[in-house]
């Protein structure tokens, strides 16, 4: 997963009204021969940046600041050893601070540059980086894998659990119902044994933080479940089966593993590990949309009563600055022009001076990044929508926590 410490440190820098960050996206291919492209593509994107650096109306503490920036991005290309697929390079001379990230997915490269990191393509990518287990089973035999979104490494096999079956199971008992009977019953309690077997392994590998001695850890030290390394589990599942033993198995699961299941499908490609992938990438693609889709239809619905539901840029903003935000959606091409205020957090579209507390307000190129950053500050989330998901005039979306207050007039 990417590191959610390396977007908090991204958080936490604070416009200070010095000089700003120079923060640049970067495609990191697999094939070693095209780094020199990236390069050239990471240079030329710098070089645009250079009429700041002869801005005469940047002061000069900014555009020596800016000059910097460059250079240092210029010498960390020239040497660079990304992991595929990508790379976020975040860089303030003036204030010593420099942040490499490395990205599961490539990005839209682009270079930006702004009192604070633009930090809205990592968010997007920690909201889809999931760390899945897949299940594949029959009779008595499961196997466990790891999948991770939106990467292109293969399934990747972690456990197995094997049971006793009974042989033919399908076609015993001969002439005498009583021996089918006697046969069948204990054909279905040795599956039943098979899928507790299964689960139990699951809730290990879900819920780790369940082991009694970690938990009272918790309690005493006072940790939280990422110190603890427990948001590494798993978070979604899959299970792939034959027919009617899918259905029979998740007739077992206790709750908190049904809330963790993504889909299912019947007759995995067991043997051939790509076409499996192929069918649990389909079965995540519907779950992502299935939950966006349902999460756009409730803010629509709860709006359309007044209750806690908000759309459009204007009033998820002022959401945003009463802190009101539960859960933010909203899509890549969301973008726009604003204003902040480093006092007091209220974010608008435009302005001269707050119109809560009066102080002179910054200018940001993307409003939206500012919105999620405060979102994710004040511990909500934040889903970036597929196309198509949100109707293009209501986007941005909320979903608030409590209604909100009466705006300042402004
Ligand atoms: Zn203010």
């Amino acid at each position: 997963m990417i590191a959610r410490a390396a977007l908090d440190r991204l958080l936490d820098f604070r416009a200070d009204g010095g000089p700003p960050v120079v923060s640049v996206y970067a495609a990191a291919p697999v094939d070693p021969k095209e780094k020199v492209h990236v390069r050239a593509r990471v240079n030329s994107l710098l070089q645009g940046l250079d009429p700041l650096v002869e801005n005469r109306e940047l002061d000069r503490e900014t555009r020596l600041s800016i000059r910097q920036d460059i250079e240092r991005l210029r010498e960390v290309v020239a040497d660079e050893h990304w992991r595929p697929h990508g790379v976020g390079l975040f860089c303030c001379s003036a204030r010593d601070f420099f942040e490499s990230v490395e990205l599961p997915r490539e990005p839209r490269e682009r270079a930006l540059v702004d009192a604070t990191p633009w930090v809205r393509p990592i968010a997007a990518m920690i909201d889809k980086d999931h760390r899945v287990c897949v299940v594949t089973l029959d009779r008595g035999h499961a196997v466990f894998w790891e999948h991770r979104v939106g990467r292109d490494d293969e399934l990747v096999r972690i456990d197995e659990v094997e049971d006793r079956v009974l042989r033919d199971a399908d076609h015993t008992g001969g002439r005498f119902g009583g021996q089918e009977y006697t046969t069948h019953h204990k054909v279905t309690e040795l599956a039943k044994k098979h899928f507790r077997h299964v689960i139990a392994r699951l809730e290990k590998l879900f819920f780790p933080e369940l082991d009694h001695e970690v938990q009272y850890e918790e309690v005493v030290e006072g940790r939280s479940p990422r110190d603890v390394g427990a948001d590494e589990s798993y978070d979604l599942l899959v299970v792939a089966g034959h027919g009617e033993r899918v259905s029979g198995f998740l007739e077992e699961f206790p709750d908190r593993l049904r809330q963790r299941l993504a889909g299912t499908f019947t007759d995995p490609s067991v043997d051939d590990r790509k076409a499996l992938e192929v069918q649990v990438d389909e079965v995540l693609e519907r779950w992502e949309r299935d939950r966006e889709q349902q999460g756009v239809e409730h803010v629509l619905e709860v709006e359309a009563m007044g209750g806690l539901g908000v759309t459009g840029l204007h009033t998820c903003l002022w959401a945003a600055s009463s802190k009101a935000i539960d859960t933010l959606f909203l899509r890549e091409q969301d973008e726009a022009p604003g204003v902040v205020c480093d006092g007091c957090g209220w974010l608008g579209e435009e302005g001269e001076v707050c119109p809560v507390d009066g102080r002179p307000l910054r200018r940001t190129p993307d409003i939206v990044d500012e919105m999620l950053q405060s979102v994710l500050r004040d511990s909500g989330t934040v889903h970036t929508l597929e196309d198509g998901v949100a109707p293009e005039a209501r986007s941005p979306l909320a979903h608030l926590r409590f209604p909100l207050p009466p705006e300042p007039p402004g």
